[in-house]
């Protein structure tokens, strides 16, 4: 093996090795900070440490809504949840979209043009998108677009994963 392969191969393997300690060795995410001024249905609340949550939710449900991930598209089964019901958080169980108000936006997340109540959700700017978070909890839900139907304009796109199904 030429110096150039063996520096390549250490190179990846470093690579990897921080990939990997980022991953797995736990660095506690500090909590998140609602904006001044923001409520919460009832003022209920729900905090926990970052370990409580790690026990708390699965994996792919932490790393959305404690790690602001996105899921991917088409991967959730309320994607095509059309029953009578009401969509709550997967972390806290507030609930904040009914299915009264969900569309078909077929863009593989579960989509709605308005939140149950209007302080069920906040929303705060990320980068150019705007970005959408649970009122009780503070967990990432996922972004609201402009592009939605009547009667507001608003497209809740929403990850499957940070939501639980409750049929009426
Ligand atoms: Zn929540």
């Amino acid at each position: 093996m030429n110096s150039n392969r063996l520096f390549l191969v250490l190179a990846i393997g470093i690579a990897i090795g921080l990939w990997a300690y980022g991953r797995y060795v736990a660095i506690p995410k500090p909590p998140h900070r609602r904006p001044a001024g923001a409520t919460s249905p009832n003022n209920r609340r729900v905090e926990k440490s970052d370990d409580d949550w790690k026990i708390n939710l699965t994996r792919a449900q932490y790393n959305v809504l404690r790690g602001s991930d996105t899921e991917w598209p088409g991967s959730s089964p309320l994607v095509h949840e059309h029953r009578p019901g009401t969509f709550v958080c997967a972390g806290c169980r507030n609930p904040l979209f009914s299915s009264a108000t969900k569309f078909e936006s077929n863009t593989g997340w579960p989509s709605f043009y308005a939140p149950i109540v209007t302080n069920a959700i906040y929303t705060e700017a990320d980068g150019s998108r705007t970005e959408v978070r649970c009122a009780v909890c503070d967990g990432h839900l996922g972004h609201v677009f402009t592009d939605g139907p009547a009667p507001t304009g608003l497209r809740y796109c929403m990850n499957g994963v940070a939501m639980a199904f409750e049929t009426k």
